[in-house]
């Protein structure tokens, strides 16, 4: 026996080391007598004491000789072999012996199909502390052990492969057995599976279509623009961002972004094209060169890049640095949501906007919150003294439009205007009148 250092549990995803480890801890429990339990897994040299607990926990990481130890002659020999005096006994690892307490040793090997995934290894110091009883309970539970090293172990390629990519297991029911045990050791496996499947499909099929929204200027309700929003077509229905969430959630969120993207300006390309199209994008997107490329190729200049303030985290000088390049291929940038719970103000100043999108949440009942009014106010003199525009979302009345154009803002989108819908857009019924009188 040498101590070689634990190379197993560091190979394996934590869900999978956990449930090795869950199993020589419970093992203490399940037989009595037992003081101390050990998973041997084959390493290349022989076999390792990968996990182990109580007396055994000392010897975590010990290699084994794959001929002259017991739980070695257990795997060559596929038996179940017990010793009653594990120092008397001359199957047993001398070193191990010598180094630890253990007497009575029971060693079972772990079967799946017609392999002998490694041993499972029971111990006491008494000597004769295990009668036939210990050594049949071993027995009975060595296949649901053995199953749950083997998906363990195969979790890590669950776990490990890159999103999407199938399971390659060998045959379908294969891949079952490994989803479900692997599911018990995280149980946020599954899901995350079914959702790459989800995701995968939304993406691959095209089940997803793009809607676009009006945005009017206030005083003559002329259309100056196009929000694009993503409507994904599985039910039940979820908001947008709830599915581009999700994909991010797992990896996908950056591709299922780009996608969006690329299909949302190639199909406003029907769109007049004085028309500017917000598109909504992550930072992380923007950093992307092959957002840039999609925006020169399908946007014609008049591209308007809505960044959420609230996911703005990291990485600033390098979006500062993606923003400079999309400028120059002739996109703006409109900072969404602003005014909501998440904003500040910090990154209107860092970002410089082309335009400012007041958050629905400042929008609603404007005409009857002066605390609302004002801070809109404020923002629309801040907006005026940088340069930018402001776009109000989210107007669903008529007094909230008039108090947004009472104050100044130029520009508008919601529901009283215009819901989304697919191209060419239809504008609601806007009582400009209310508005002639005024200018
Ligand atoms: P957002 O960019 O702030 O978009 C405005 C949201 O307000 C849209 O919700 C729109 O349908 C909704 N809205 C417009 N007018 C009104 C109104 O008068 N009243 C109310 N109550 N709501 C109104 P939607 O389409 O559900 O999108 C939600 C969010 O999902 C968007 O917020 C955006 O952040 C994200 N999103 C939507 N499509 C995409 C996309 O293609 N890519 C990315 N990355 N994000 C998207
Ligand atoms: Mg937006
Ligand atoms: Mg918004």
């Amino acid at each position: 026996m040498t101590n070689a250092g634990s190379s197993w549990p560091a190979a394996l995803p934590k869900g999978a080391a956990d449930i090795m480890q869950r199993i020589v801890d419970n093992v203490l429990d399940l037989v009595p007598g037992a003081e101390g339990g050990a998973l041997a897994l084959p390493v290349d040299d022989g076999l390792e004491f990968a996990f182990c607990s109580g007396g055994y926990f000392p010897q975590a990481g010990s290699l084994l000789s794959p001929t002259a130890s017991l739980a070695g002659l257990s795997m060559l020999q596929v038996a179940t072999l017990h010793t009653d005096d594990a120092q008397a006994d001359p199957r047993t690892d001398r070193e191990m012996v010598r180094t630890n307490e253990m007497k009575s040793v029971i060693c079972v090997p772990l079967r799946y199909r017609s392999q002998v995934l490694g041993v499972l290894v029971v111990g006491s110091t008494l000597r004769q502390a295990f009668a036939g009883e210990e050594v049949s309970i071993l027995n009975g539970v060595a296949e649901f052990i053995a199953s749950a090293v083997e998906a363990a172990t195969a979790m890590s390629r669950v776990v490990s492969r890159s999103p999407g990519e199938p399971l390659a297991f060998g045959s379908a029911q294969a891949s079952k057995v490994y989803e479900y045990v692997a599911n018990v050791a995280d149980p946020t496996l599954a899901s995350r599976i079914e959702l790459e499947e989800r995701i995968g499909k939304v993406m691959g099929e095209r089940e997803f279509s793009i809607v676009y929204q009006p945005v009017v200027a206030l005083r003559n309700h002329q259309l100056a623009g196009l929000e694009a929003l993503a409507r994904f077509h599985p039910g039940p229905y979820r908001p947008p961002n709830a599915w581009i969430d999700d994909a991010h959630r797992i990896g996908m969120g950056h591709e299922l972004e780009l996608v969006l993207v690329e299909v949302a300006l190639e199909a406003s390309r029907l769109a007049d094209p004085d028309l500017f199209v917000g598109v909504n994008v992550s930072p992380s997107v923007i950093i992307d060169h092959r957002f840039c490329e999609i925006v020169e190729r399908l946007g014609s200049g008049r591209v308007v890049v809505e960044l959420t303030e609230n996911e703005i985290v990291a990485e600033l000088d390098s979006l500062i640095g993606a923003l400079a390049r999309l400028r120059r291929c002739g996109a703006r940038l409109a900072l969404d949501d602003v005014g909501s719970g998440f904003s500040t103000l910090s990154r209107v100043v860092q970002l410089a906007p082309e335009i400012i999108k007041l958050d629905i949440e400042l929008v609603r009942g404007i005409d009857v919150d002066p605390i609302r009014r004002s801070l809109a106010s404020a923002l629309v003199t801040f907006a005026n003294e940088s340069g930018a525009r402001v776009v109000a979302e989210g107007i669903e009345h008529q007094a909230e439009l008039e108090v947004l154009r009472e104050i100044g803002v130029p520009f508008g989108q919601g529901y009283l205007i215009g819901r989304p819908g697919p191209l060419p857009v239809h504008l609601g019924q806007v009582d400009l009148m209310a508005e002639a009188g005024e200018r």
